[in-house]
């Protein structure tokens, strides 16, 4: 039977270059890397050398990268340190309604903990419009924090411009860049971003690792307490293996990083073009090269997303739907209400993420494949029953 992912914004398998690299240290590489001794010089530089290369790959200093437990930790970490080394400065944080969960369960937790939050509008693409983060400024802000480019529909958020504004108001911004790295360039100098997170199993790295970049001179409490591993920032012995693992990936995905975006946003396109012949399906999120190369969102009007994956599944293609991404939970996707899609256009949307094993076989596979799924579908439908009774309501 075909075998055709197609959900690399999920996540993506390890490369075997990678895998190659962490293997040393599950077995003779594994001194703890706080002993004195020879085994764990060897873990010791190997981190190190992990972290310069985490640091080379988004034009950071070395000694600005502390390794975390993923993505999800390095956002908390990001949102909830800063937010308690600041409190006298201010209890006001502004993040965006397209955020990823660990972003905005994060700020409704701290809410419950007496700080307000300010949750931006994006437009019909997804956007965040740099001047509503200007206006959302007041002297009690302490953090901005707004994803780089979005996981869902692929919108890249214009963070130069929003890093620029906050620099202006000495106000600091972080960005969840776990779905930029390794797809677009990501240059914290330039882009005036003060932290930023990034995760290992979204760039052909092992799960469970990732990285938080704290500019230097930034005050932040700890998340995890304990022993002095990341200079004192972040306790509890290295998860070295991983460490290696995501430096390798992170090497990888920016050394080919011209060639990956074009290889991707060619399918990319090819695959947008072929569904959307399709009758009543548009686009969610922008075209072009605010999106991220690999990512395609639809939105197939008069039926159910889950209707869809189901019969993906059954011809081999992996891919992920309009609803919440907690498995079982029916609710439209936050970010798909955001930009204005309403409940039951929202479940009629299907993700398809592009990466590194796709072919333009694939591509052309699933192109074949949607058409008669989507007729069946509305057959069965009594959206579409009602629509060509009555036309449009
Ligand atoms: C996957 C993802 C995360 C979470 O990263 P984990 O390593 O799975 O915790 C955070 N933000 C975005 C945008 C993501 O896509």
């Amino acid at each position: 039977m075909k075998n055709v992912y197609m959900d690399y914004a999920a996540t993506t398998f390890v490369k075997p270059e990678v895998l190659e690299e962490m293997l040393p240290y599950f077995t003779e590489k594994f001194g703890n890397p706080s002993s004195f001794y020879e085994v764990s010089r060897i873990t010791s530089k190997a981190i190190d050398d992990s972290r310069a290369k985490v640091a080379k790959a988004i034009n950071a200093q070395t000694s600005e990268i502390y390794f975390t437990g993923g993505g999800s930790e390095a956002d908390n970490w990001a949102i909830k340190g800063i937010a308690s080394a600041y409190k006298n400065k201010g209890n006001h944080i502004i993040t965006s309604k397209i955020e990823h969960h660990a972003v905005l369960h994060t700020c409704e937790y701290l809410e419950k903990q007496g700080y307000e939050v300010t949750y931006l509008d994006v437009d019909s693409e997804g956007f965040v419009n740099p001047e509503d983060v200007r206006n959302a400024i007041t002297d009690k802000t302490i953090l901005v924090s707004i994803m780089f480019a979005n996981n869902e529909i692929g919108t890249i958020e214009p963070i130069k411009e929003i890093g620029a504004i906050c620099r202006e108001k000495k106000v600091l911004f972080h960005t969840d860049a776990v779905q930029a790295i390794g797809n677009i360039p990501v240059d914290v100098e330039d882009m005036n971003i003060d932290l930023l997170s990034l995760a290992g199993h979204k760039i052909y790295g092992p799960k469970g690792i990732g990285a938080l970049y704290i500019k230097k001179g930034i005050r932040i409490h700890n998340l995890i307490h304990g022993g002095g591993q990341e200079r004192g920032r972040r306790a509890g012995t290295e998860n070295i293996a991983s460490i290696v693992g995501i430096a390798k990936a992170i090497e990888l995905a920016t050394e080919n990083l011209e060639e990956h975006m074009n290889k991707m946003t060619n399918l990319r396109n090819r695959l947008f073009e072929g569904l959307l012949k399709l009758p009543h399906t548009t686009v969610n999120g922008p075209m072009g090269d605010k999106r991220l190369p690999g990512n395609v969102n639809v939105k197939f009007r008069f039926i159910e997303g889950e209707g869809i994956l189901l019969s993906l599944d059954f011809e081999g293609i992996s891919a992920s739907s309009g609803s919440a991404c907690t498995s079982g939970s029916l609710d439209p996707s936050h970010v798909l209400l955001a930009i204005g899609i309403c409940h039951e256009r929202a479940h009629g949307s299907l993700r398809l993420t592009l990466g590194d094993s796709t072919t333009q076989e694939d591509v052309d596979y699933v192109i074949e494949t949607v058409p008669p799924i989507i007729e069946r579908l509305r057959k069965m439908s009594p959206l579409w029953d009602d629509y060509n009774k009555k036309g449009e309501v």
